[in-house]
């Protein structure tokens, strides 16, 4: 899952990109309003966490622009003030959920993973397919009984497939959704980790998961 960290505050945005990135997110900053709607409207994120206080646009009026034109993704606000006429303002310019200033790194966690879950058919904390499961906690697989390491970038991969069980996904949408904005997506490592993800959770089993879809992409369904 891709997310936008929108923050003007250097240590603030790297202290919540770097939790992101540990807990397997792809993260890309913008550092003023302007450049986060502008990243917003032109890339794919399946959540955007914005600041209130920002340079040129401040975060409401963000979240208004969003959502005027029609940017549909959920938007975590982070507000300094407590005061209950800015938690209004925020939700209704827009926001999904908002946090006060400091908060702990737990917390913003928690409603990332509770926003994300809106957004899918998935509400439960655990993923599963066939006998395939994927805690989303604490980043364990199973198949059957045999537990699986996943690599960082194989859990962001597996979870995204499991979000999206049956749909057919294009490595372009693969990559919009499991790498930041420096990824270049005229390689093959889509690929690549597409196959160490199948000799992880596919291989030794009858019953494959991951199927490739010939001049598409990738489908992971039972059958
Ligand atoms: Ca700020």
């Amino acid at each position: 899952m891709r997310i936008l960290v929108v923050e003007d505050e250097k240590k603030v945005a790297r202290f919540i990109q770097q939790g992101l990135e540990e807990e397997r997110y792809a993260v890309d900053v913008a550092q003023d309003g302007e450049r986060g709607a502008l990243m917003a409207e032109t890339q794919i994120y399946d959540l955007i966490v914005v600041d209130v206080m920002l340079p040129g646009i401040n975060g409401f009026e963000l979240t208004r622009r969003l959502r005027a034109a029609r940017v549909p993704t959920p938007i975590l606000m982070l507000t300094a003030k407590t005061t209950t006429e800015d938690k209004v303002e925020g939700l209704d310019s827009g926001a999904d959920d908002y946090l006060t200033k400091p908060f702990a790194f737990a917390e913003l966690l928690a409603r990332v993973r509770s926003l994300l879950r809106r957004g899918s058919l998935e509400k439960s904390t655990t993923l599963t397919i066939a006998n395939l499961e994927l805690d989303t906690i604490t980043h364990k697989a199973k198949r059957g009984t045999r537990a699986i390491d996943l690599t960082a970038k194989e859990y962001a991969l597996l979870e995204y497939f499991l979000r999206n069980k049956d749909r057919v996904l294009s490595r372009t949408i693969i990559s919009e959704h499991i790498w930041d904005y420096n990824f270049d997506t005229g390689t093959n490592l889509i690929d690549v980790y597409i196959s160490h993800l199948r000799n992880k959770i596919d291989s030794g089993f009858d019953r494959k998961l991951i199927h490739t879809v010939r001049g598409v992409g990738y489908v992971m369904r039972e059958e």
